[in-house]
Order: C-alpha cells, then structure tokens, then sequence
C-alpha cells in the first residue's frame, strides 16, 4: 500500500491542502493520504487554534473523499513536531506501507534544515508541489536529495493560513479558500477571534 502523509499545521486546512493531497495521491497512485497536523511545529510559533480544533478543522475537510484520514500522532504526543520521529513511529506502526511525504514547495526549499534530513530521505520519499510565492529548483538541493523529491503538478494556489487568520481578524471573508464545512466550524466554534454563532 502506497500512503502519502500530507503534514501541516493546518491553522486552518485550506483549498491549496487539499489540492496538494489530491495532486500527489492522483499523480503518483496513493492508496490512502493521511492528514497529520503537527502539535507545534519547530520553524513556527504556536499555533492560533488547538490541536483539537485544528484536527477537527481537517476531519470536516476531507470527509467526503473515500482516501483521506486523519492522523492524529503528532497532537497527541504533544510538544515540537519532528518528522523525523514521527516517521519512526509511524514505521513501526504500520509496518509493509510505502509512505511519502507531500510537500509545498516553501518546504522543499527547507528541507536540508529539517532535523535528522540526511536519515529520514532514507525512510521515505518526497513529493513536491509548486507553491506561488516559492521557487522549486531541485537542482539546488544539497546532493543527498537529489532524486529523494518527486514532483506533482497542481493548480497553482495563492492562500496561505496565515493570510486567513489576518482576514479573519480583519473582518473580510475567507469563503471559498476553505471548504464549506470548515468554514462553519470557524464560525460555529468562534475561532481566530470571531464571534461564535449558529450555522444553522
Ligand atoms: P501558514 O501560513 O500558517 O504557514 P500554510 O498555508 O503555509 O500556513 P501549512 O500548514 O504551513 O499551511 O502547510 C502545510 C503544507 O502544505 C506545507 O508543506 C506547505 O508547503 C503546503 N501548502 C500550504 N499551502 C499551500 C499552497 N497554497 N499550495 C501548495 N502547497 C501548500
Ligand atoms: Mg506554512
């Protein structure tokens, strides 16, 4: 089974996720992508929404496609985020399964400052989506990742989380950029500021 773990801290899950996930599974045959979000990422400050909300933001997201899963393994062994022991983790969990990371093109450019790199290319492979905003030249990566990033096409995305959170927290109307359903989480649980109010 060919599986893609598509990680993030997804604050919120927006359409260039699901794009990315839906790119690299059609692309390259994944069986399954699972959806992990990180508990705190180590390249970032602490996330707006809790883990709980910003997993819950991803279960509604996906819910109506046959291959995506949450994966909840990060949030729920709390503190920094590395790959590089979730992927051991996983591993052992889930022994005989093919995994591949997807990745933005932001991160493939950050790859070689990722913790344990030069170890985890040789437990899984990479797959890269262009993202606006960041160049992908895979000819500059350091040498022990050439050929360790595969790339997928996908239509190109110009949202980020954060610009969300900064619409969000500014009044303007994120519709569109995430799903419908995510979107009446964030509205239902009065996240990033808003007020909470009823959906239905
Ligand atoms: P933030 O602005 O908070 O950093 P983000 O939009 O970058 O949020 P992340 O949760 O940081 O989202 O990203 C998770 C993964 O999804 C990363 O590998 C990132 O490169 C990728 N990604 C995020 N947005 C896009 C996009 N619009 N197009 C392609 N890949 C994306
Ligand atoms: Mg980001």
């Amino acid at each position: 089974m060919k599986v893609g773990i598509m990680g993030g801290t997804f604050d919120p899950i927006h359409i260039g996720h699901l794009l990315a996930a839906e790119a690299a599974r059609d692309s390259f045959g994944l069986d399954q992508v699972w959806f992990m979000p990180s508990h705190i990422p180590p390249h970032k400050e602490q996330a707006g929404a809790s883990g709980e909300d910003r997993l819950g933001m991803v279960a509604e997201a996906i819910s109506d496609h046959p291959c995506f899963r949450t994966l909840d393994i990060e949030i729920r062994r709390g503190g920094v985020s590395y790959t590089i022991d979730t992927v051991k983790e996983i591993r052992r969990s889930f022994e005989g399964i093919d995994f591949h990371f997807i990745i933005g093109a932001d991160m493939v450019n950050y790859l070689p400052k990722w913790e344990g790199i030069e170890e985890l290319v040789n437990l899984m492979t990479f797959i890269g989506v262009g993202r606006p905003g960041s160049t992908l030249d895979l000819d500059a990566l350091p040498g022990y990742l050439q050929g360790k990033v595969h790339l997928a096409d996908m239509p190109q995305v110009d949202i980020s989380s954060t610009e969300i959170r900064e619409k969000l927290a500014t009044g303007h109307s994120i519709r569109y950029m995430v799903t419908d359903s995510v979107y009446d989480y964030i509205r239902r649980r009065g996240l990033y500021g808003i007020q909470p109010r009823r959906t239905d």
